[in-house]
């Protein structure tokens, strides 16, 4: 019978949205940008902070940007002095798990642990709690939407990802380019989940392209919680 078969594949690809697509609210709300009335573009950087972060940093601050940055709690304890840095500079400091584990097929408590353990040495480092979460992979999970509840948390996503794990710089500042408009949330990687001194030049590269363009086209960079509207009945939030 086909009936069956087209329903079960279906459901199969409804789930599959709902675990990764950036802009699916059904396991949870979900910020993928921002407001859409100001020339501003949120940059993120996933998987830090790490020993290419600081040369990061510099190139933002030569732009007056400032950047939400989604560091796993192990490469904080690794390199806490980064981490410090990082907030010292102006920037955000977000929750991007403990240890970078995909969190599908994960039990409540093996999800919690992930979160409130990142959470408990973020603060622990920096003296702030973070207030925005981003899962690896940008998969989500049953039972996920209840602990960031728990602990306070925002689940940030992307309008835009720049893919900077594969592509050369010119690649990834194309794709950036592209996507730019007002309340774009822009995701790049300082870090590649818990490697040692990772490789991040395409990111870097990217950046140093953008930044001056998209600078004369009127646009600034805020941190997320400085970018999103903090009123709930925005256009801010899908839920
Ligand atoms: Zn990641």
């Amino acid at each position: 019978m086909i009936w069956p078969a087209l329903a079960t594949t279906s459901a199969a690809a409804l789930a599959a949205w709902a675990v990764r697509s950036p802009r699916s609210s059904l396991l949870g709300p979900v910020v993928w940008q921002g407001p859409q009335t100001k020339r501003q573009i949120a940059l993120t950087f996933d998987d830090g902070p790490s020993e290419s972060t600081p040369a990061l940093l510099d190139l933002l601050d030569s732009h007056a940007a400032k950047a939400t940055f989604f560091v796993c709690g192990a490469n904080v304890r690794r390199l806490p002095g980064v981490a410090r840095e990082i907030a010292a500079r102006g920037h955000e400091l977000a929750n991007h798990t403990m240890t970078h584990q995909p969190l599908y097929l994960k039990s409540h408590a093996a999800i919690q642990r992930e979160v409130v353990d990142a959470q408990s040495e973020i603060a622990g480092v920096t003296g702030a709690p973070p207030k925005l979460f981003r899962p690896p992979f940008g998969c989500r999970w049953p039972g996920l939407a209840g602990v960031l509840r728990q602990a306070d948390l925002r689940l940030v996503m992307w309008s835009a990802i720049g893919c900077d794990w594969r592509l050369p710089a010119s690649g990834v500042a194309a794709r950036l380019q592209a996507a730019a408009r007002p309340g774009a949330i822009f995701c790049l990687h300082d870090g590649r989940e818990l490697t040692l001194q990772p490789e991040i030049a395409a990111t870097i590269g990217a950046v140093r392209v953008i930044m001056p363009r998209l600078g004369q086209d009127g646009f600034r960079f805020p941190t997320v919680s400085e970018f999103i509207c903090p009123t709930p009945s925005s256009n801010v939030l899908s839920r």
